[in-house]
């Protein structure tokens, strides 16, 4: 049975860039080679003998007296030979390689990143690990590391983005631009009347990542919306009723005489915060970005 060396593995950052127009990175890395004078035997054709020290066994023993009487054995890696269980005269040794069979050498591996490959997805060389005598060469493997991005979050082969409109876009439509991977500029439009809530999801179909071994297949681009609300105070109060006649009609409500008026203000800080926690919470056992939660 032959055995084999060790894989390498090696982490490589790539951008989302990266993954949907596919790249090639050179990546340069010393490996041990055998070495080519002397085929890795380390001296001479017929130099190399058992190591006389050891009898090619890599220990020696050592006997210690360690009381009256008694003793103790020993091992330690053999002092003549350094466990390579071989002797090579010192005038028959390779020149080259002093001897140690194997040699430095630097290696460039040209990796192509395939579109629309997974972030973990490992790239293997084979045969390309360090060589040692007597051993079938490692692999080296190269894991892909999938950087963020300030616009877009990867979801499969979709890609998710946060955009906020204004209040009047929200209602009247909108008209937005987004720069793709690829450096397209999208122009990205509503229809009239078409209202966009808090946290509504529209998809433009086919602007997602590439699918792997199938690139001419797109994911799609899911925009998540938010809406941006008007200032405090943005409408003189007498302009309200104009907005009001236009707006859907506001909900009626029966007031009765044993009905006690109140006073919204502002929560403080720190019953906003446990209220918005608890909330969450009960939503999904975990807080939201943003706030802090401890449990006391
Ligand atoms: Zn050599
Ligand atoms: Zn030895």
């Amino acid at each position: 049975m032959i055995h084999t060396g060790k894989d390498v593995v090696h982490q490589l950052a790539v951008s989302l860039e990266d993954i949907y127009n596919g790249a090639t990175r050179k990546l340069a890395l010393k490996k041990n080679v055998i070495c080519d004078k002397c085929d890795g035997c380390g001296g001479k054709k017929g130099s190399v003998e058992k190591c006389p020290n050891c009898k090619g066994r890599g220990i020696e023993i050592h006997i210690q007296q360690i009381g009256l009487g008694m003793v103790q054995q020993i091992q330690t890696m053999c002092s003549e030979c350094h466990g390579q269980c071989e002797h090579i005269d010192p005038k028959d040794r390779c020149k080259n390689c002093n001897g140690r069979k194997i040699m430095k050498e630097r290696k460039i591996l040209e990796v192509h990143i395939d579109k629309g490959m997974q972030d973990g997805q490992k790239i293997t060389f084979r045969g390309e690990g360090d060589q040692e005598p007597g051993l079938d060469p490692g692999d080296v493997v190269i894991v892909l590391d999938q950087k963020d991005h300030d616009l877009f979050r990867r979801h499969g082969n979709n890609l998710i983005m946060k955009m906020e409109i204004l209040l009047v876009e929200a209602l009247c439509g909108f008209k937005r631009t987004v720069i793709t991977l690829d450096k397209r500029t999208l122009l990205i439009t509503s229809k009239p009347g078409d209202v966009m809530r808090v946290g509504n999801f529209k998809s433009v179909l086919n602007e997602g990542l590439p699918i792997y071994r199938d690139p001419f297949e797109k994911g799609q681009l899911m925009i998540q919306f938010s809406v941006k609300f008007p200032p405090y105070g943005w409408i003189p109060a007498q302009n309200l009723t104009e907005l009001e006649d236009l707006l859907p009609p506001r909900q009626k409500v029966a007031i009765t005489a044993d009905m006690e008026q109140v006073e919204l203000t502002e929560c403080l800080l720190e019953e906003q915060r446990k209220a918005y926690c608890g909330e969450a919470y009960k939503e999904d056992q975990k807080p939201r970005g943003g706030v802090q939660c401890q449990t006391s």
